[in-house]
């Protein structure tokens, strides 16, 4: 029997005419065939359609397409993707006017909505090279709440309504640099999103999906809530994530493991803030910031609060994950992990470091010391990496060629996994790979089959799920992409223009479905 894409399969599968790829080469073809059960691969070979035994199996044409395991996003903020995707998206924009247009666009689109929230502002792409100001915010939007986040999502910009409740429930919030920065914007944006309507929030998770679904992900790490009133939140990602068409892994960003141990997460942490972001100019530095002489970023965190999160880990036999960018910053928590290593010895995973933009010699022989897991966003270099672009300005020309330095990573046996750290940049693995492929510095390129590793295998067994995800052999789940062209026979500058045609999860296909009417 033969049945479409559109039908759900529910009985023993044989899945035929593919190029089929795993590690350890994805270039090369390994398979053609392969045998679901229950979800499961329990065979792949060559030519298994062409076998009488297998003539009562259902039998699903892959058209002569590329497969690969499903890809995986190691770092995401679901939520706030998902409310990214449900606001007015600002990504791209060139100019203020074009930020005021679309913004007027968007609200009179949507006139029941109380707050505008606006994402992905990058105002170093703006001709003006500045934020809008709170007047002209006024101007555009007059009656409404208006909040608008920088792409990095560590500060924003208010209209004066937004303005009067941020001072309504805390009255010391002030802007400094005309925008809300550091301690005062986590408060406030974590109320916000704490207030807004459920069915508006699971609205969001839903885009949020229907986006992984587009590119192929199969899997996310989701790092979510922080703050005790985002509780709720979080709980609503957790479930949202355990329905069948999407695999996810939560990470709970909160300094008290209380939550996650009752969820039963043996893990704890995200973007737990060591530093903030080069983009606003937060990130810790060893030297001042080149175009901020006075300024070398700040430490959120001291010792004692790090090295007590560790002995809370330690404890409870949690893995633990936390931001850290600047160079100050890794010297600092690096320095930290070392120590506890020695002290409490290998906890039961790896801990993690998310970013890890900007390390030098020393920490990279900590990671080894500590035996720790890297997670990195190589989106950020296709974006703002090389010369002439963010990182340059913020940085100067001698650290520019510093940043994110994938092929050292690699080289030093440290094993890194990629993610977009999604609304910062989209759930586009393809993204991730150029930015890893065609790394702006030649010397810190990986090779493709690192790249996509990187966004497929490495991301489970940074969770400890690798015992059955992330590879296509016999005793692993049938999660897999199709695709219409060969990565490896595609150049490297347009690869971050490759699509998957489709996914599959447990054998069963989602996302595309028409019949679903996604
Ligand atoms: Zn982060
Ligand atoms: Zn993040």
């Amino acid at each position: 029997m033969i049945v479409s894409a559109e039908e759900s399969i529910n009985h023993p599968t044989l899945f035929f005419h593919c190029s089929g790829r795993d590690l350890p080469d994805y270039a090369h073809k390994s398979f053609d065939s392969f045998l679901v059960e229950n979800g499961k691969i329990i065979r792949r070979d060559f030519g298994l359609e062409t076998m009488s035994r297998f003539r009562g199996y259902t039998q699903f044409d892959l058209g002569g397409e590329v497969v690969l395991p499903a890809f995986a996003d190691v770092h995401t903020h679901f939520m706030q993707t998902g409310l990214m995707l449900v606001g007015c998206r600002l990504d791209r924009a060139r100019s203020l006017d074009e930020v005021f247009d679309r913004l007027h666009t968007f609200a009179a689109a949507h006139p029941d909505l109380k707050w505008i929230l606006a994402w992905n502002l990058d105002e170093s792409e703006l001709q003006e090279n500045r934020l809008p100001t709170v007047a002209e915010l006024d101007a555009v939007l007059p009656a409404k709440n208006l909040w608008l986040s920088r792409i990095d999502l560590h500060s924003a910009v208010p209209n004066s309504h937004a303005m009067a409740w941020a001072q309504s429930i805390l009255p010391s919030a002030a802007l400094v640099g005309g925008r809300f920065c550091m301690e005062t914007y986590a408060f406030l944006s974590t109320r916000l999103q704490a207030d807004l309507p459920v069915d508006f929030k699971r609205r969001g998770l839903e885009l949020a999906r229907t986006s992984c679904h587009e590119h192929g992900i199969g899997t996310v790490h989701a790092l979510e809530g922080g703050d005790e009133c985002l509780n709720a939140d979080v709980a609503l990602v957790s479930d949202f994530l355990l329905e069948p068409e999407l695999h996810g892994v939560i990470y709970h960003q909160s300094l008290d493991p209380t939550f996650a141990l009752q969820h039963g997460w043996n893990r704890l942490g995200g973007c737990l803030f060591i530093d903030g972001s080069f983009g606003s100019r937060t990130a810790a530095l060893c030297e001042s910031y080149t175009d901020d002489p006075e300024n070398n970023g700040m430490l959120y965190k001291s010792r004692d609060d790090v090295e007590e999160l560790l002995r809370c880990c330690r404890v409870h036999d949690l893995q633990l994950a936390m931001h850290c960018i600047g160079d100050r910053a890794i010297d600092f928590l690096t320095e930290i992990h070392v120590n506890a290593f020695e002290k409490f010895g290998p906890p039961p995973l790896p801990h993690r470091i998310e970013h890890f933009e900007l390390p030098d010699d020393t920490a990279l022989r900590r990671v080894r010391e500590a035996s720790l897991f890297i997670s990195v966003q190589p989106a950020f270099e296709a974006l703002w990496g090389g010369i002439g672009r963010m990182y340059d300005k913020r940085l100067g020309a001698e650290r520019v060629l510093r940043t994110n330095p994938f092929r050292t990573l690699l080289d030093c046996g440290i094993p890194i996994a990629g993610g977009s750290d999604s609304p910062v940049t989209p759930l586009d693995p393809f993204l991730g790979i150029d930015g890893f492929v065609n790394h702006p510095n030649p010397d810190e390129r990986i090779d493709l089959n690192s790249a996509l590793s990187a966004f497929i295998l490495e991301p489970h067994r940074f969770a400890g799920e690798d015992a059955d995800r992330g590879r296509l052999g016999p005793g692993f789940r049938a999660d897999f992409v199709t695709l219409p062209s060969d990565p490896f026979l595609t150049t490297p500058s347009k690869l971050r223009e490759l699509r998957t045609s489709r996914l599959f999860l447990e054998g069963r296909p989602v996302g595309h479905s028409p019949s679903k009417g996604v």
